[in-house]
C-alpha cells in the first residue's frame, strides 16, 4: 500500500467521524445514552495524534496499532467493537492486498465483531452495515467503490425500521423502531469516506 494513500485513508476517515460527531450523538440520544459521537470522536482524535507513525507502518501493522488504540482509549461498546474490527483486518490482510485478500479479511473481521459482540446480523447494530458491505465487496460487476458506498448508506437506512436486539438500544424494545442505529451510521460514514479516497 502506498504510504500517501494510507495516510489519506486514515486522515479522511478520522476527519469524517469528527465532522459527524454531533449527528452520531443525536442518534445515540434517541435510542442509547448519547455518547456515540464522543466515543467515536475520541477514537478519531487518538488516531490522528499518531498519524505520522500509522502512515509509515506497513498496512497490517497500522491496522493492528489503530485497533489497539481504540480498544484502550475509547469507552462504550463501540471502542472494543471497532478496535476488534481493525485488529482482525490487520491480522488477515497482507501488506499489499488485492480484492480477494480484502474480501477474505473483511469477512474474518465481521466474524470477529460478531464473536466479541455476541451478536448477529439483523439485530440493529453496526453489523447490519458491515455484513452487507462485505457481501457487496465480494460481488462482481463494474463500479465496485460506488456500489460499496451506496450499499453501506442503504444498509444504515435499513436499520431504521429494525428492532434492537443487542446493545443499549435493546433496552427500549419496540421503542427502538423508527431510529437509525448510531453504530450503523458511524460504519456507513467511515466507509463512505474511505470510498471517496479510493475514487480519487
Ligand atoms: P454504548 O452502547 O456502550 O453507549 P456507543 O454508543 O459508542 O456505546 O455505541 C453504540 C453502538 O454500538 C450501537 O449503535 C451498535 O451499533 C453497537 N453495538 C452495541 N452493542 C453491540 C453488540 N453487542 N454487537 C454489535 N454492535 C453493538
Ligand atoms: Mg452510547
Amino acid at each position: 500500500m502506498d504510504p500517501q494513500l494510507q495516510r489519506r485513508l486514515i486522515e479522511e476517515v478520522a476527519n469524517a467521524v469528527i465532522r459527524h460527531a454531533d449527528e452520531l450523538t443525536a442518534l445515540d440520544q434517541a435510542i442509547g445514552d448519547g455518547d456515540h459521537g464522543l466515543n467515536m470522536k475520541r477514537g478519531a482524535v487518538t488516531i490522528l495524534e499518531q498519524l505520522d507513525q500509522l502512515a509509515a507502518k506497513p498496512l497490517p501493522e497500522a491496522l493492528r496499532a489503530s485497533g489497539q488504540a481504540l480498544v484502550m482509549k475509547v469507552g462504550g461498546a463501540s471502542g472494543p467493537l471497532y478496535g476488534t474490527l481493525l485488529m482482525a483486518l490487520g491480522k488477515d490482510l497482507p501488506p499489499a492486498p488485492n480484492r480477494d485478500d480484502l474480501v477474505r479479511a473483511v469477512g474474518a473481521a465481521v466474524e470477529a465483531v460478531k464473536r466479541i459482540g455476541r451478536s448477529e446480523v439483523g439485530q440493529k447494530t453496526l453489523l447490519d452495515v458491515l455484513a452487507p458491505v462485505h457481501e457487496e465487496l465480494a460481488s462482481d460487476g463494474p463500479g465496485l467503490v460506488d456500489r460499496v458506498r451506496r450499499r453501506s448508506a442503504a444498509a444504515a437506512e435499513a436499520t431504521v425500521p429494525m428492532k434492537a436486539i443487542r446493545g443499549r438500544a435493546s433496552f427500549l424494545g419496540e421503542r427502538s423502531i423508527g431510529h437509525m442505529d448510531p453504530g450503523a451510521r458511524s460504519a456507513s460514514l467511515m466507509i463512505a469516506a474511505a470510498c471517496t479516497v479510493m475514487e480519487e
